[in-house]
């Protein structure tokens, strides 16, 4: 660009900003230098090749934190069960599954209500994922804009490696004394979280992005306490989203974002049965998870 030139030379003696006439600041430091070269040939960029979908063993050869547009995986029976952390400034629930294809196998960890979007030996397509990194090995994680659809089987590889996790979660029985359902709202657009969604109106302006949506456009996210009788004690256990969306499921047929009439089916279910993981952080001795409520009898005694 010889026209350019006298610009650069300036920048380069004066060590000010010189404004070129394309609205642009040419801005050079003491270590930059000026040289005339021959004409230098540019070639457009062209598109990367059709991404496709990746393969295990191409997640696996990656580097943690990469995106990966679309897998096609196989969820393998057994693995852990899901459990609690404090992340982006509030509990959340998640799980890992151990996913293979033909070429490897990895580990699959699902957020929240993605949790209940799989089950055991079906096979998914899975848009939207990025890898972490634990030990030696790469696993894949679900992101906010993650989908998520059943396809056909994808076959697993000649041999699938052994796996240690927890499996045996502790199972408690008891008649169920007093319950409270909540229920969070998200913005399908923004993600933003919402703090004041009125259950009977029909309508809501989301709270970051402004936008006016139904109110069942909303992602809805379950939480809530549930105390039983237990061994002649009240245990007061806090519930989680899988728990709750799993108990309306199996329970109430359709899908109600009503919490208290959630609240007020779960305080007349009588003697129940929870699994409970105790693994969690605390804060009394009775403060624990509950994962599935898996099955609720009438009030029999367990
Ligand atoms: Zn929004």
């Amino acid at each position: 660009m010889p026209e350019k030139r006298r610009l650069f030379e300036q920048a380069i003696i004066t060590k000010k900003p010189v404004s070129d006439p394309d609205g642009y600041d040419i801005l050079c430091t003491a270590s930059n230098g000026l040289e005339v070269s021959q004409n230098v040939a540019f070639f457009p960029l062209e598109n990367p090749p059709d991404a496709g979908p990746m393969t295990v063993a191409n997640v696996l050869a990656l580097g943690p934190k990469q995106q990966v547009p679309l897998v096609r995986v196989k969820i393998l029976p057994g693995g852990a069960v899901s459990r609690m952390v404090q992340w982006d400034g509030g509990p959340r629930e998640l799980k890992q599954f151990h996913v293979c294809d033909r070429s490897g196998q990895t580990k699959l960890t699902l957020w929240e209500d993605k949790i209940l979007m799989v089950k055991e030996s079906r096979s998914y397509q899975i848009t939207s994922l990025t890898t972490r990194r634990f030990g030696e090995k790469n696993t894949l994680t679900s992101t906010w804009s993650s989908t998520i659809k059943e396809i056909e089987d994808v076959g697993e590889p000649d041999t699938l490696e052994a796996w240690d996790d927890e499996l045996d979660v502790p199972k408690i029985c008891g008649r169920v004394i007093k319950c409270d359902v909540v229920a969070r709202y998200y913005c399908v657009i923004c993600h933003g979280s919402q703090t004041n969604v009125h259950e009977k109106s029909e309508g809501h302006r989301c709270e970051k992005c402004d936008m006016l949506q139904r109110r069942e456009t909303f992602r809805v996210l379950y939480g809530g306490k549930i105390s039983i009788f237990h061994d002649e004690q009240e245990l007061s256990l806090r519930l989680t989203n899988v728990a709750v969306s799993t108990f309306v499921s199996e329970q109430l047929g359709s899908a109600p974002t009503d919490v208290d009439a959630i609240a007020w089916k779960l305080t007349c279910a009588g003697t129940v049965e929870l699994e409970v993981d105790s693994s969690q952080t605390v804060t009394s001795k009775w403060l624990m998870m509950i994962h599935v409520p898996t099955k609720l009898r009438g009030q029999t005694q367990c």
